[in-house]
C-alpha cells in the first residue's frame, strides 16, 4: 500500500458519536485540521443515533451529560431524551465546523500499522488511507449483543435488538418477550407495556432501580442559563460534585451503599403490592455491583395486569414457544433482545493489526488493557476513546471522554516537539504497570466484590472496564502524555509521494461557543 497513491491524513478519527465528535472539536481548536472523520453510518451520533427505542433517554442528567465547551442552555429536561442528545450532537457538529471532515459510509474494514512509514493504512468501505494517528472512538455501546438461543432461527414472529429498533413494525396488540433487564429494557418496558396485549419479562437477574429525579427545566432556568452562564456552570458543578462524593463507597466501601438498598427496596414497595412479585423483583447482590438504574415508570408497569415477569433467563426456542432456564414456556409473537452490547470484546479490535503483526484482540486475549486507558502496547500512534478502564457508575461518560480527549491534544503536541516521522509507542512494562495498579485498586470496589456478575467484566472475570477512581482524578492523570511511558519511534528520511486530502482551514472555536440542540 506504501507504493500506491493514497489519501494520507494526520490523524484518521473513527466513530462521530461523542467521542469522535469531541476529537474533531479538540483537534481543530489546536490547530490541526488534516484529519478525517470515519463514519460507518450515513450521519453522526454513534450510539444516541442508533438507540431509538421507545422511551430512550439518558440517566445522565444532561447539563451533565454534555460536553464542557459545548454548553446548552435549552436541555429540555433533568434527563433529556434521545432525540435531543441525538440533535446536540449534530449541532455540535454544525457550530464547530465539523462537516468537511466527515466521511459517512466509510466503516473501518482493517487496519494495519506500517513499520516502515510508520503510519496506518486503513482500508474503510469508501476506499483506503493512510494516517499518522489513528483515534479509535468506536465506543463500547456500538455493536449489539443478541445471545445464541438455541432455536432462536425458528420463531415465525418478529425479533429484534433494542439498539436496532424496527418502527416498522407494530407492537400494539401483540405477545411480547422482552430479554433483559438493563438500563435499556427498564426503558422499554414501561414505554411498550400499555400498548401489548401481553408483555412477558424474562429476567435473568434482577436489577436495582432507583427513583428518577426528573422534570421539565423551567423557560425562567433555560433563560438564566443563557443569559448567566455562571448559573449554567454551577448546575454542572452541583451535578458534577454530588457524583463526586459518591465515588468512594462504589470503589472502597461497597458496604456503605446498603444505606442506597433500602431506598430501592422503599421504590419498589411503593410500586408494587404483590408479595411474590416483589420477591422475584428483589436482587441479591449489593446495589452499584451492576449499573444502577433509575427509573419511576419500570416497577409500575411490571405492575400492570398484562405484564408477567419471569425470574429466569430465555433458555430455548421452540418455534412460537420461549423456554425459560426455569422451564417455563411463553408463547410470544415478539422478541425484543434488550442484552446489551459487546463491551469488553470491543469488535474494532479483530480489524487492527499492530507492530507485531497481531491484532489488538490477540494482544487483549486475556482482557483488554492499555496505558492510561489510551495506548496499547505494540499499537504506535493509536488511542483509544473511552478505552479500557475509563467506564463509570454513577456519573457522566462525557467527563471520562473529555480527559482523554485533554490526553489526545497533548499527545499531538509531543509528536510536534519531537519533529517529523516519529510514532510513539506505549512501552510494555508501563502498559503492564498501569494495569496492576487498576486490579490492584479494583479489588475492593464494589464491582469486584458485590456478588454480582456484569459487563463490567469480561469473560475472565477481571473489570476491564470501569475506572475505580473519580473523574478527577482521572482527568489528572490523563493531562499530560509521560514520555518515559512511550517508545519514541523513528521513520528514515524519504517517504512516497502521497495525496493529501482537504482540510478545512483554521481552529475559529471560541470556549464558550453555545450550542442549542
Ligand atoms: P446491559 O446492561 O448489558 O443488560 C443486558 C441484559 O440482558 C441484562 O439484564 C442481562 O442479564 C440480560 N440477558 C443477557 N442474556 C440473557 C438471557 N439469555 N436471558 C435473559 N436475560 C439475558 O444492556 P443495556 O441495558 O442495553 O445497557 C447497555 C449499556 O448501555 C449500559 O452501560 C447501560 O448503562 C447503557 N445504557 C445507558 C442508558 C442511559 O440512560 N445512560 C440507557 C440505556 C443503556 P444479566 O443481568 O443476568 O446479565
Amino acid at each position: 500500500m506504501g507504493e500506491r497513491k493514497h489519501k494520507h491524513v494526520r490523524v484518521a478519527v473513527i466513530g462521530s458519536g461523542f467521542g469522535g465528535l469531541g476529537a474533531a472539536v479538540r483537534l481543530r481548536r489546536q490547530g490541526i485540521t488534516d484529519f478525517v472523520v470515519l463514519e460507518r453510518a450515513d450521519s453522526v451520533g454513534g450510539t444516541w443515533r442508533d438507540n431509538t427505542y421507545p422511551g430512550c433517554a439518558c440517566d445522565v442528567p444532561s447539563h451533565l451529560y454534555s460536553f464542557s465547551f459545548a454548553p446548552n442552555a435549552e436541555w429540555p429536561r433533568n434527563f433529556s431524551g434521545q432525540p435531543h442528545i441525538r440533535s446536540y450532537l449534530e449541532h455540535v457538529t454544525d457550530t464547530f465546523g465539523l462537516r468537511p471532515h466527515l466521511r459517512f459510509q466509510s466503516e473501518v474494514q482493517s487496519m494495519r500499522w506500517s513499520n516502515e512509514e510508520l503510519w496506518w493504512e486503513i482500508e474503510t468501505a469508501s476506499g483506503p488511507l493512510t494516517a499518522d494517528v489513528v483515534v479509535s472512538a468506536t465506543g463500547p455501546l456500538s455493536d449489539p449483543k443478541i445471545p445464541a438461543i438455541p432455536g432462536l432461527d425458528t420463531f415465525p414472529g418478529k425479533v429484534f435488538h433494542s439498539a436496532q429498533w424496527d418502527h416498522d413494525y407494530d407492537l400494539t396488540g401483540k405477545r411480547v418477550a422482552m430479554i433483559g433487564t438493563g438500563a435499556s429494557a427498564i426503558q422499554i418496558v414501561p414505554a411498550i407495556q400499555p400498548d401489548v396485549e401481553q408483555l412477558t419479562l424474562f429476567q435473568r437477574t434482577p436489577a436495582w432501580v432507583l427513583p428518577r429525579a426528573d422534570r421539565k427545566i423551567s423557560a425562567a432556568e433555560k433563560w438564566l442559563h443563557a443569559k448567566v452562564p455562571a448559573t449554567r456552570a454551577a448546575r454542572r458543578g452541583l451535578l458534577w460534585g454530588l457524583r463526586e462524593l459518591q465515588v468512594s463507597a462504589f470503589t472502597k466501601r461497597p458496604n456503605e451503599l446498603g444505606m442506597i438498598e433500602f431506598l430501592g427496596r422503599n421504590h419498589m414497595k411503593r410500586a408494587v403490592k404483590d408479595p411474590q412479585l416483589r420477591a422475584k423483583l428483589t436482587p441479591d447482590y449489593r446495589i452499584g455491583c451492576k449499573r444502577i438504574l433509575l427509573s419511576n415508570a419500570y416497577y409500575p408497569a411490571l405492575a400492570e395486569p398484562n405484564v408477567d415477569v419471569v425470574a429466569s433467563g430465555l433458555k430455548e426456542v421452540r418455534g412460537n414457544t420461549l423456554i425459560g432456564s426455569d422451564g417455563s414456556e411463553t408463547e410470544v409473537d415478539a422478541v425484543v433482545f434488550g442484552t446489551g452490547f459487546h463491551v469488553t470484546d470491543m469488535p474494532i479490535a479483530h480489524r487492527v493489526t499492530g507492530a507485531h503483526g497481531m491484532t489488538l484482540a490477540e494482544e487483549w486475549k486475556d482482557g483488554m488493557e492499555s496505558l492510561r486507558g489510551a495506548s496499547a502496547a505494540h499499537f504506535p500512534n493509536f488511542l483509544t476513546i473511552i478505552g479500557p478502564n475509563t467506564g463509570l457508575g454513577n456519573s457522566s461518560m462525557i467527563l471520562m471522554i473529555e480527559a482523554q480527549l485533554n490526553y489526545l491534544c497533548d499527545y499531538m503536541r509531543q509528536l510536534d516537539v519531537l519533529g517529523d516521522r516519529i510514532a510513539l509507542s506505549a512501552r510494555p512494562a508501563a502498559v503492564q504497570e498501569w494495569t496492576r495498579t487498576i486490579q490492584r485498586r479494583m479489588q475492593r470496589t464494589v464491582w469486584n466484590t458485590g456478588g454480582c456478575d456484569s459487563w463490567y467484566l469480561d469473560a475472565n472475570g477481571r473489570n476491564t472496564t470501569a475506572w475505580p477512581g473519580t473523574t478527577a482524578e482521572f482527568k489528572k492523570v490523563t493531562r499530560q502524555v509521560d514520555l518515559a511511558e512511550y517508545e519514541v519511534l523513528r521513520r528514515p528520511a524519504a517517504a512516497p509521494s502521497t495525496e493529501p486530502t482537504a482540510g478545512a482551514a483554521g481552529t475559529g472555536i471560541d470556549d464558550s461557543t453555545e450550542v442549542a440542540a
